[in-house]
């Protein structure tokens, strides 16, 4: 599928391209208020959202249409482009009336593509050109996000790019949505035209993780950021503990190493060819393992023993980490790497078992 670059002029060698706001619009002071203050620490794409998707009834669902004179009120004043999300026919055809300049789909419409295509639908009879920006569904589901992106492209819009705002978890010890940085990875990987952009906000569910999650998005070479930022955070209607000040957000920006992507790769390229070869050791190794493993499968079933036992298993699992990290690796990676390796084995095993 062929992509174009979303527009985004402000897009630089140094500066990955931010979009800033507030989690939701809450009153006309609120929104132009922010506004000027970010507009003055150089953000030049506003968010707002209009419509909030709220996980329970009863939380506070956004003002509605009555705010998107607010945010042409911020184009006015500032010269920002404004962006929000939409997920109903309603939303895309109030937010074009109003002239938003970049419409988003939520986590939640994402996931849903019934709704994805009635807002590609309405896309296309507003006449809507883009930028859209298509956040990954809540569930870690490639095809899912992927599907989210060629509705809207058969749309006809080509300005088209995707946030990466973490997968739902009940695991929130550390992050409100687990980023699962490989799923984005893939996507770039599949689709490398497209703009990435990553959503520490909504990833962190709190203000310490914004610096370290926008950095990490850095070194993967994502495109930009959006990043929640209220002038009163603490008093915010929607997700207060994630949003920070626009002169927070200056400070976490400015503090952002951009890697030079322009670097000289000779000696880059020298290691990954140390690389490949090592990956090449790997599998032989892999593959000399497996073919001991069903020799160990034949002679179990020559002798009628059991194929799994337990306490090998156990005690090899126990050895191996703890050579691991004597090693400098950590018990984590090995303990998955072993139940991996383990898992193969039994299922060579099985396959010696069950040919007659
Ligand atoms: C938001 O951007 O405020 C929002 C509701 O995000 P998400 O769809 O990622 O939950
Ligand atoms: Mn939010």
């Amino acid at each position: 599928m062929e992509l174009e670059s979303i527009l985004l002029p402000d897009v630089s060698e140094r500066r990955p391209l931010v979009i800033a706001g507030p989690c939701s619009a809450e009153t006309e002071e609120q929104v132009v208020g922010t506004a000027k203050e970010l507009s003055a620490q150089g953000i030049r794409i506003y968010r707002a959202g209009i419509w909030k998707p709220r996980t329970k009834p009863g939380g506070f669902e956004g003002v509605g249409s009555i705010g998107l004179p607010w945010l042409q009120r911020v184009k006015e004043e500032t010269g920002m482009y404004v962006s929000t999300e939409v997920a109903t026919r309603y939303h895309v055809e109030e937010a074009v009336k109003y002239g938003v300049d970049l419409l988003w789909i939520g986590a939640r419409t994402s996931a849903n593509p019934f709704a994805v295509q009635e807002v590609a639908d309405t896309l296309q009879a507003t006449g809507f050109q883009g930028p859209v920006l298509i956040k990954n569904p809540v569930n870690p589901d490639l095809d899912l996000w992927i599907g989210a992106v060629e509705r809207i492209y058969n749309a006809g819009i080509r300005k088209i790019g995707v946030i990466h705002r973490g997968f739902s978890s009940y695991d929130k010890k550390i992050y409100r949505n687990l980023p699962q940085w490989h799923i984005p990875i893939e996507l770039k990987r599949r689709m490398p035209n497209l703009p990435m952009i990553c959503d520490p906000s909504h990833i962190g569910g709190k203000r310490e993780l914004i610096a370290p999650l926008s950095q990490q998005a850095m070194d993967l070479n994502y495109d930009g950021l959006i990043i929640e930022s209220h002038c009163n955070p603490d008093c915010a209607w929607s997700d207060k503990e994630q949003q920070v000040s626009p002169d927070v957000l200056a400070y976490i920006l400015n503090l952002l190493v951009i890697r030079d992507t322009k670097q000289t790769t000779e000696s880059l390229t020298e290691l990954r060819r140390q690389i490949d070869l090592i990956d090449e050791d790997l599998l032989t190794v892999l593959s000399k393992r497996m073919r001991i493993s069903r020799e160990i499968g034949q002679y179990k079933k020559e002798h009628n023993m059991p194929v799994l036992q337990a306490l090998r298993y156990d005690e090899i699992l126990e050895k191996r980490i703890k050579q691991a990290k004597e090693m400098g690796i950590g018990a984590g990676f090995m303990q998955l790497v072993f139940e991996a390796i383990h898992e193969e084995s039994i299922r060579q095993q099985m396959e010696v078992l069950s040919v007659q």
